[in-house]
């Protein structure tokens, strides 16, 4: 059977998950729900989606009643994440939720306890889990191939455009770079590294205190230490081009990528020689996989589910708290 999927927020990301999908070999795009009807009638014609499987924000509970949508995949601005999911839950169906997956540790994890007692999966939009080159990496390091590893590093970071978009707003973003890009350096550590952190420490500076304004981070610095003793130094930026870069060191060898984590093609290389795993559309290796996670309970190499958001979140909380008071945070994960 196909994984038979809804999108909720039909914006930029939406659209390219949207057009991704075509190529999927287990998922369909089944349904749609947006606030703007143009928008359910122009995707609804362009992906053949039956009006039946249109919803808006106020009937979208009565998904509940329609037996042809598997999951909802919720791509809408950071902060409407918790209450659509908990929505798609209580209306019985398994729930994707775009990245960062709430704007706390303590939303995040109401939504995985949602999810648990209505019975359905819940999964994030973590794409790299199922790229290949990222995955010979982590495969390698699983492997022992870079031996004891002891340092990661992650930059991630772009400058950001129009002033008056939702990522430059606390209330819908839940902050700023870290948020949206520097999420990408905090889950990379965890998965290059295949450990938790115990400890951060972080530093935030901000050139543009009106682009940025309170509780909208533009730039922050961030070290993780690790129980085995590995470290990382990782850069979250909206004020600066050209960053998205991985490297990983180990006792016995490195990887490197850069572009790490861009929609593609990643490149990079290992001590042992170039990266050269098939080039993917991210969008549709994710949702292949997680068809077969959801219908078939397959095991991903990497960990997609809500705890592993929470993880994240966790470390978000703690190097915001580590920025305001400038200690340490231990961390529990
Ligand atoms: P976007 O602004 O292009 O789209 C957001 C959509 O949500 C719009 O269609 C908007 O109309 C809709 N929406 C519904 N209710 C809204 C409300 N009350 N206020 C504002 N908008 C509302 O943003 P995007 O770039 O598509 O990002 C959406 C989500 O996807 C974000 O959480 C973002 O972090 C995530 N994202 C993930 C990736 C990835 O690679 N995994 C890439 C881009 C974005």
């Amino acid at each position: 059977p196909l994984l038979r999927v809804a999108i909720l927020g039909l914006g930029g990301y939406g659209g390219r998950v949207a057009e991704a999908m075509q190529s999927c070999k287990r998922a369909r795009l089944v349904g749609l729900v947006s606030g703007t009807p143009e928008k359910l009638s122009t995707w609804g014609t362009r992906y053949n989606i039956p009006e039946k499987n249109r919803y808006n924000y106020e009937n979208f509970d009565r998904i509940k009643d329609n037996p042809d949508i598997d999951v909802v995949y919720v791509i809408t601005p950071n902060s409407l994440h918790h209450d659509h999911v908990i929505r798609a839950a209580k209306a019985g169906k398994h729930v994707i939720s775009e990245k960062p997956m709430s704007l706390n540790a303590q939303m995040g994890q109401e939504m995985v306890d949602a999810c648990k007692k209505a019975g359905v999966k819940l999964l994030v939009g973590y794409r790299m889990h199922f790229e290949p080159r990222t995955l010979e990496v982590v495969r390698m390091r699983k492997n022992g191939e870079f031996g004891k590893i002891m340092f990661f590093q992650g930059q991630c970071g772009f400058k950001i455009g129009d002033p008056t978009q939702w990522r430059l707003k606390k209330d819908m973003a839940g902050g700023g770079s870290l948020m949206d890009i520097g999420i990408y350096a905090i889950n990379g550590a965890r998965y290059m590294t295949g450990e938790d952190p115990v400890w951060v420490t972080a530093q935030e500076t901000k050139t543009d205190p009106v682009k940025f304004r309170e509780g909208v981070d533009e730039t922050i610095q961030f070290q993780l230490g690790f129980p085995g003793g590995a470290v990382a130094s990782c850069l979250s930026t909206y004020n600066m081009n050209n960053l998205d870069r991985f490297y990983l060191d180990g006792q016995k060898g490195f990887a490197e990528m850069q572009p790490s984590t861009g929609y593609g093609p990643i490149k990079g290389r290992t001590h042992k020689g170039e990266l050269t795993q098939p080039v993917v559309t991210h969008q549709t290796a994710q949702m292949d996989a997680m068809a077969g996670i959801i219908l078939h309970g397959e095991k991903p190499e990497v960990p997609v589910d809500g705890e592993e958001a929470v993880k994240d979140l966790k470390i978000i909380d703690a190097i915001y708290r580590a920025c305001r008071t400038g200690q340490r945070q231990e961390l529990k994960l």
